[in-house]
């Protein structure tokens, strides 16, 4: 029997369209003679519906518009039996029997998705998945407990500061006060987020309020950096081997965004020509081996499983700062990760299927 693999996208964040555009990628590229794939598909109020391979990979951008989860399919629920791990479709009242899922591929980025919460899920239910477990997911998730980690095992990280929502509330000056030692400009952005949803850069004091008060609007945790405007922004794709995790080439992105940096508009609608993606980044050997010694460094340090693409800044004088890594990075075949794959000679469909056999090796329970 061949492996059945439960791609599992859009879901209640605000990244369910980049999602949906990364599983129609995913679907399309996993080879059906060695897959069974089905699809579960996430709606943005959060009710998980059961939907067809190729109606996910059918999943493309209209208008410049992010796609959805198409509504009107049957529930979808995974079901513990056994030893097995089923889907059902919910009709009425009535469970009905699909398919034993072997593998779940979950493509979600952000809070409930790239955090921590499905994979504890996955874990409960003896299913295997891709990527990192709950631990490393959480982690990697919140930009406060990842900088923590990452400072405690030694990994250079730049000057920052973190406050709640309540901490705010009751003390805007303090938090204001503890920003001002950062000088500007700052990065202002809620802890656990990504595709830059919730982050502004700011260049002067006046900005600071209604930035925090846009970060605090999609999380209530806030993380504010010492903006590192002079440095290179340097990414890594980082994917386990038999002989312990390895890198990809390195890549530069360069932007000339209005807002000063790589934003959502940058990363997902590039027909506006606001960025450069070069892969792999013209640099020093050196450097280069230094930006995948602390990719790797980074990867070990959060305990990341499968995947991970590590953001860095390097200085002009050749430091190299962890910006962060991501668990769940940007996966459609247009994104940073499988193109510094696709440039390390690892093409997408035998990424996909490397991600799929590492998840299917992997033991169950702790590890
Ligand atoms: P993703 O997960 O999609 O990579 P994210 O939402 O987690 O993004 P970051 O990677 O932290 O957000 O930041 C988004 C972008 O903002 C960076 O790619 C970079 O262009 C800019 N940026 C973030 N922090 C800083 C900083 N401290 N100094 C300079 N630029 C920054
Ligand atoms: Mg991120
Ligand atoms: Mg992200
Ligand atoms: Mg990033």
């Amino acid at each position: 029997r061949r492996p059945t693999v439960a791609v599992v996208f859009g879901g209640a964040s605000t990244e369910h369209g980049v999602s949906c555009l990364t599983a129609a990628g995913v679907v399309a590229a996993l080879d059906a003679e060695r897959y069974d794939v089905v699809g579960i598909g996430i709606t943005a109020d959060g009710a998980w519906l059961r939907v067809a391979a190729e109606d996910v990979a059918a999943l493309v951008t209209v208008d410049g518009r992010l796609p959805t989860v198409p509504p009107g399919r049957p529930q979808a629920v995974l079901l513990p039996a056994g030893d097995q791990v089923v889907l059902a479709s919910r009709e009425g009242d009535r469970l009905v029997e699909e398919v034993v899922v072997d593998v779940a591929f979950t493509l979600l980025h952000g809070p409930y998705g790239e955090d921590g919460t499905i994979q504890g899920m996955f874990e409960m239910l003896g299913l295997r998945y891709v990527g990192s477990g709950v631990s490393a997911s959480a982690v990697s998730m919140d930009k406060e407990r990842m900088k923590q980690v990452l400072s405690a095992a030694g990994l250079p990280v730049g000057p920052w500061t973190s406050f709640t929502a309540a901490r705010w509330a009751a003390d805007q000056s303090l938090c204001l006060e503890a920003v001002a030692t950062l000088g500007f400009p700052v990065f202002v952005k809620p802890a656990r987020g990504g595709s830059s949803i919730g982050i502004t850069r700011v260049d002067e004091p006046s900005g600071l309020v209604p930035a925090v008060e846009t970060a605090l609007a999609h999380d209530p945790k806030c993380v504010v950096e010492k903006g590192l405007v002079e440095a290179r922004e340097i990414e890594c794709g980082v994917l386990d081997g038999p002989a312990g995790p390895e890198t990809s080439v390195v890549a530069e992105i360069v932007t000339r965004t209005a807002s000063g940096f790589y934003d959502f508009e940058a990363k997902y609608l590039p027909e506006e020509e606001q960025v450069d993606l070069l892969v792999p980044a013209v640099m020093e050997e050196d450097v280069v081996a230094r930006v995948r010694e602390v990719a790797v460094r980074t990867f070990t340090a959060v305990g990341a499983e499968g995947l991970g693409r590590v953001d860095t800044f390097v200085t002009r004088d050749g430091q190299v700062l962890v910006n962060e890594i991501n668990t769940m990075p940007g996966f459609t075949e247009h994104s940073m990760f499988p193109m510094v794959w696709s440039a390390s000679g690892l093409g997408y469909p035998d990424l996909v299927a490397r991600l799929v056999e590492l998840a299917l090796a992997r033991p169950l329970g702790l590890r």
